[in-house]
C-alpha cells in the first residue's frame, strides 16, 4: 500500500490569494462596468530591460551553432555570472566571497524552500509574524511542526511578531531557535534591517551555533546608503549565515527565472555529537544532485543585468517603481493613515482606519474604490489590522487607484 507523507496533511489551504481571487471575482460580477485596479500580488509589471533581451538573443543565436551550443553546464552556475555577481553585488560593499560559496539557481522560491532539506528535523524553526509563507510551509512538509492550531499557527515553530511597535524587525526570541529565517527589506511589511538590528541576530546565531537564513529578495530597492544590502555587511556573518537573492524584483526575471544562494565556506552545522560540518559541501551536493542548472540563456540575461547599460536600465525601473510607492505613501499619508514601507522597498504597509480588520478593509476597499490590495491577517495573525499594497504596476494606475481612496 502505498502511503502518502503525512506532513502534506497538516498543510493549511492556500487561502489568502484564492480567497482574494474569489472576492474580486464575485464583485466584478456584481459590478461589470467597475475598473478594478490590483495592486495586491507581489509580481513586476515592466518588461525586461534592453540589454538582458540582446545578451538572450545573442545567447539563443549561439545555441544555435555547433560551437556556441551549450548542453548541460555547471549545476552551480556559469563563471561569467557567478564573477559577475561577486564583482558587483558584494565586492563594492567589502564583502569578500568565493565563486564556490555561490549557488545560482532558478528562483529564490526554490531555494529558501529547498535549504531546510540539509539541516536536521529536530531543529527549532523561527520566522517573522507576517511572513512569506514558503519558510514556514517547506518545513510543515519536512515534519518539523506538528498541526496546525485554530489560529493557523503550526506547533514546533517560533514565530516572531512584527508590527508597528518594534518597526517590524523582531525581538530575539526567549526561547533558545536554531534555523532563523529574515527577510529584509520585507515582504509583506516593506521594512528594512540596519546593521545593528542585523548584528543583534548575528552575534545571537555565533554565541548560539544558530543559523540565520536571510532573504534579501528586495536588497535593490534599498535607497537609503545606511542600510545594508547583504548580511554578511555584519562581522562574523560568513560564519552563520545563508544569503538568498533572485533577479526577479531586481531586474524583471519572475517569469525568466534566475536567482542564487550563497553558502559561505565558513559556515558549519554541526552532528549529534557535536563535530562540524562544512555546510556549504552539503548544499553543494544537494544541488548538484537535484538541479541541474538555470539555463544558458537565462544565465547571460542574468549577467546583462551588470553591464553599465543593464545596471542604469534596471535602475530606472526600479526608480519607477519606488516613485509609485513614494507617491502612494504620500496619498496615504494626507488620507491620515499610518502608512510603512515603500522607501526600501515596493510595498507598502498600512494600518487598516478605526481598528478594522485585515479583510474588512480590502471589502471596503474593493467596493468603494474597486482596488485590489493584500490583507496583512494573509501573512501571519500579527498582520492582523494592516493592509499590503505594492507598488508594481504603471505610474498614471497607481495615481488613479489613490485619487479613489480618497473615496473610502
Ligand atoms: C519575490 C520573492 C522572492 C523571489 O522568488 P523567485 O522564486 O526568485 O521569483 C523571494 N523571496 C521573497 C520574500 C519574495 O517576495
Amino acid at each position: 500500500m502505498i502511503k502518502i507523507n503525512e506532513n502534506y496533511l497538516k498543510l493549511q489551504a492556500g487561502y489568502l490569494f484564492p480567497e482574494i481571487g474569489r472576492r474580486v471575482s464575485e464583485f466584478a460580477e456584481n459590478n461589470p462596468d467597475a475598473d478594478i485596479i490590483k495592486l495586491g500580488i507581489g509580481d513586476v509589471t515592466e518588461p525586461l530591460c534592453p540589454a538582458v533581451i540582446k545578451a538572450m538573443h545573442d545567447a539563443v543565436d549561439e545555441m544555435a551553432t555547433s560551437e556556441g551550443f551549450h548542453g548541460y553546464g555547471p549545476e552551480q552556475g556559469y563563471e561569467f555570472l557567478t564573477e559577475a555577481i561577486l564583482a558587483n553585488d558584494f565586492a563594492p560593499r567589502g564583502v569578500k566571497l568565493d565563486k564556490s560559496e555561490i549557488f545560482i539557481s532558478d528562483g529564490s522560491k526554490c531555494d529558501t524552500g529547498n535549504i531546510q532539506e540539509i539541516f536536521g528535523l529536530d531543529n527549532i524553526v523561527a520566522v517573522t509574524d507576517p511572513v512569506y509563507p514558503v519558510y514556514v510551509d517547506t518545513n510543515v512538509m519536512a515534519g518539523r511542526t506538528s498541526n496546525a492550531t485554530e489560529g493557523g499557527r503550526y506547533g514546533g515553530i517560533v514565530y516572531m511578531p512584527c508590527t508597528a511597535e518594534n518597526n517590524f524587525v523582531p525581538e530575539l526570541p526567549s526561547e533558545s531557535v536554531d534555523m532563523i529565517y529574515l527577510c529584509y527589506p520585507n515582504n509583506p511589511t516593506g521594512a528594512t534591517a540596519t546593521k545593528d538590528q542585523l548584528k543583534k541576530w548575528v552575534d545571537y546565531a555565533r554565541e548560539n551555533k544558530a543559523l540565520i537564513l536571510f532573504d534579501a529578495a528586495y536588497e535593490a530597492f534599498i535607497s537609503d546608503p545606511n542600510i545594508p544590502h547583504s548580511i554578511y555587511e555584519i562581522d562574523g556573518a560568513e560564519e552563520v549565515a545563508i544569503e538568498f537573492r533572485s533577479f526577479s524584483k531586481t531586474a524583471g526575471f519572475t517569469g525568466t527565472r534566475c536567482a542564487f544562494t550563497v553558502v559561505p565556506k565558513a559556515l558549519k552545522a554541526y552532528t549529534k555529537a557535536g563535530e562540524a560540518i562544512d555546510v556549504n559541501a552539503i548544499w553543494n551536493r544537494r544541488h548538484s544532485t537535484k538541479f541541474n542548472g538555470c539555463s544558458y540563456i537565462t544565465q547571460k540575461g542574468a549577467a546583462a543585468v551588470y553591464t553599465p547599460e543593464g545596471k542604469e536600465q534596471i535602475r530606472n525601473t526600479i526608480n519607477l517603481y519606488m516613485d509609485n510607492a513614494s507617491r502612494i505613501r504620500k496619498a496615504l499619508t494626507e488620507l491620515g493613515y499610518n502608512v510603512y514601507g515603500g522607501q526600501n522597498a515596493p510595498y507598502v504597509w498600512l494600518q487598516a482606519p478605526e481598528g478594522m480588520k485585515s479583510w474588512e478593509f480590502f471589502d471596503a476597499v474593493l467596493n468603494k474604490a474597486h482596488v485590489v490590495g493584500t490583507p496583512g491577517a494573509g501573512f501571519g495573525a500579527a498582520g492582523e489590522g494592516y493592509f499590503r499594497l505594492s507598488a508594481f504596476n504603471k505610474p498614471e494606475i497607481v495615481d488613479e487607484a489613490m485619487k479613489r481612496f480618497a473615496k473610502i
